[in-house]
């Protein structure tokens, strides 16, 4: 990239430039985007933009971003939270763009894809120079073909690569099977060290992202680069975060540590063929005593720290430290290169099992897992048992109150998660907050600029400017609006006659409300439940009773099922979580988005009731600044699949009526797109009806 600094051409230029060319029309909210942008990058200030649907957000980032990249010589980044994002940026805005822009600027813009190291194939293990990490317990032979299979597919696929990127293979391959042709960026040998280095996919993505103008990312790459003593990505002064309201729980799962005999089994393989067997032995103990512990332990979240698993953890955290031991100091690898990819992997396992032990020691302050944690085991204490320091159900709006300051104090939790199929339980430890660590890494030394459909949460970026560690002043919020005329192509129906959502399920009264409206609507539904179970109920009671074809998620691939609903107008689609954000179909074929109830996180979710309780132990309002915060998105989110084209009319259902009833509902209406609404069904149902007949 030429790092030449000429006078360029103004963004709204640019921008008239891209739009004529990509022949879409200039929309007053993507110039003002546009302009806040070019000048949060020249201030240097953070800028947190809502643009709703159809605005061109794309083009007003991408445009300021290119011309910062061409005038300074360096990357911006942009980072997304889905891989469907991605695509669309990669595989159609910044072609079109470059192609566009190519006569104003000095260069024709570059751009690149960055992704993790595991998400490409690492032609070192591929060649046989690491271990294979599966454990010997696949007993079903159908998951044994099935994953032979997959194997198969990509051993053929790596003969003919240019870039070694997982997403390229269609069907995608499950996880067991691509870890087998993969690396971390922890077991990674170094591109200097390893055999393969040269020819390595990962370190030739690095290298096309150095020579681009705008690096596309996603936000786990954006949080390891940020937080890593090692750049990862190149260097940028500018980061645009786009599916912004993603952020925090992105960068929650890459802080995540997790804690089973699964994780440890692979730290016993792994080191057991490079050190004395007695060693190894220890840790496969500590692994069956912690295997033990959990299988019977109730999952949820541990609030106090039970003397049997402070001794466990301490007793896998030794074990792991004399198997690191073992292994010798870790840069002898030009003594036994033959053996430099196995002990990599090796210590890579070993440190995660040992640090995250620890970690979850440390959760419970300095006195845990300390040598005299074996006392307290013999105490009898396990508090797991008898429940008395956890919260109830419902317990998560505030906890008893002699551990009102220990959740002041508090920085991460500790869950137990139960086991499914071949997934033991799983102990997870997560940050309450990780908006300290954002200020810090992320914020702290480049101009960042959020963006999103749904930012602005009540009415206000206070919700999301906090989680993300913002302070007052220290950043700019603009709402650009949407180009929808919302309250004269939509209708947001609350059902207030219906009976508050119980726990026991579906109530009837939903089921009749839910085909009442189908019917109005002539098919056309996607439903959105807040969960499976609630989709499940909804689709086999109404599969009886609609003669309109009826999806459900899980019966399909959730692409192809979308592919279906979008393709019949009569077809609707059920579903649960990826739905609410995930469906963009335009068109009649979606008129009617029914939501059964408000989106709060579930009351045993570990990680959402310990936030709550943290911020009402500091002072704060627990329940608006967690539960109904996250609500609030994904309401927004769900009901912004409604409108997708200039041309789409149709009606947002909610059948929860603490929508309309609730202390909190104004909070959770002003987050919402401002569409015309009502109570009376019978308005809503005529109003389907016209809107069907009429398309
Ligand atoms: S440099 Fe790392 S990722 Fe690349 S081939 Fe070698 S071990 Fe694999």
């Amino acid at each position: 990239m030429p790092k030449d600094r000429p006078e360029l051409p103004p963004v709204e230029e640019l921008l008239t430039a891209a739009v004529t060319a990509l022949g879409g029309v200039e929309r007053p909210g993507q110039v003002k985007m546009a302009q806040a942008v070019r000048d949060a990058v020249e201030s240097e200030e953070h800028l947190a933009v809502q643009a709703g649907t159809g605005t061109g957000k794309s083009l007003a980032y991408l445009v300021p971003a290119i011309r910062h990249a061409a005038e300074k010589g360096q990357a911006v980044v942009v980072s997304t939270a889905t891989i469907a994002l991605q695509r669309q940026l990669v595989d159609r805005d910044l072609p079109r763009l470059a192609d566009a822009l190519e006569g104003l600027l000095p260069h024709r813009p570059e751009f690149a894809i960055l992704k993790g190291r595991r998400n490409y194939l690492c032609r070192h293990k591929m060649a046989d120079g690491m271990p294979e990490d599966e454990d010997d317990q696949l007993f079903d032979p159908r998951e044994v073909s099935a994953t032979g299979r997959m194997v198969q597919r990509i051993q053929e696929w790596a003969n003919e690569t240019e870039t070694g990127d997982r997403d390229e293979i269609v069907p995608g391959v499950s996880d067991q099977a691509w870890r087998q042709f993969s690396v971390t960026a922890r077991e990674c040998l170094g591109a200097q060290r390893c055999p393969s280095g040269a020819d390595c996919f990962a370190e030739l993505a690095r290298e096309r992202a150095g020579e681009a103008d705008v690096v596309v990312t996603n936000h786990a790459l954006l949080a390891i680069d940020a937080m890593e003593d090692f750049a990862v990505l190149p260097e940028h002064d500018v980061v645009v975060v786009d599916e912004a309201h993603e952020l925090v729980d992105r960068v929650t799962s890459v802080v995540t540590g997790e804690l089973s005999e699964s994780t440890v089994g692979l730290a016993v393989r792994r080191a057991g063929r490079l050190i004395e067997q007695g060693v190894a032995d220890r840790l496969q103990e500590a692994g069956e005593d912690l295997r033990a512990l959990l299988a019977v332990a109730p999952p949820g979240r541990v609030d106090t720290l039970p003397g049997s698993l402070a001794m466990t953890l301490a007793l896998v955290r030794d074990a792991a430290f004399a198997c690191i031991t073992a292994l010798g100091p870790r840069n002898k690898d030009k003594d036994d290169p033959e053996n430099a990819g196995l002990r990599k992997a090796a210590f890579t396992a070993l440190d995660e099992v040992h640090d995250t032990a620890q970690r979850m020691l440390d959760a419970f302050g300095p006195a845990a897992g300390r040598d005299e944690a074996g006392d307290d085991a013999e105490d009898g204490g396990d508090s797991r048992d008898s429940g008395e320091s956890r919260d109830s159900a419902g317990g998560a709006n505030g906890g008893p109150g002699d551990a009102r300051s220990e959740e002041v104090h508090r920085a991460e939790v500790v869950w137990l998660e139960e086991g499914r199929g071949r997934v033991p339980p799983t102990l997870r430890v997560a940050p309450l907050s990780v908006g300290g660590m954002l200020r810090d890494k992320l914020f702290g030394d480049r101009t960042v600029v959020l963006t999103s459909a749904t930012l602005a949460l009540g009415g206000s970026f206070d919700s999301l400017s906090r989680q993300w560690g913002l302070r007052a002043g220290e950043w700019t919020g603009l709402d650009v609006g949407s180009p929808f005329d919302h309250p004269r192509r939509g209708i947001l129906y609350v059902a207030t006659h219906l009976p508050q959502p119980g726990r026991d399920g579906l109530p009837e009264a939903y089921v009749d409300e839910i085909a009442e409206l189908i019917e109005a609507a002539g098919g056309r539904t996607l439903g959105l439940f807040s969960s499976m179970r609630a989709a499940k109920a909804a689709t086999e009671a109404l599969r009886e009773r609609l003669d309109v074809p009826l999806l459900c998620q899980g019966d399909d691939s959730t692409s192809q099922l979308v592919k279906q609903f979008a393709g019949d107008p009569a077809t609707c689609l059920f579903g649960t979580l990826s739905l609410w954000q995930g469906v963009d179909v335009p068109g009649p074929s979606l008129t009617l988005v029914i939501i059964d109830r408000i989106p709060f996180p579930r009351p045993d979710d570990p990680l959402a009731s310990a936030r709550q309780r943290h911020v009402a132990a500091t002072g704060g309002n627990g329940f608006m600044a967690v539960a109904a915060t996250h609500a609030a998105l994904l309401l927004a989110q769900g009901a912004g699949r409604l409108l997708r084209s200039m041309d789409d009319r149709g009606v947002v259902a909610v059948l929860d009526p603490r929508l309309a009833t609730a202390r909190y509902s104004g909070f959770l209406l002003n987050s919402l797109p401002p569409f015309w609404r009502t109570t009376d069904p019978a308005k809503v149902r005529d109003a389907l009806r016209r809107l069907t007949a009429g398309s």
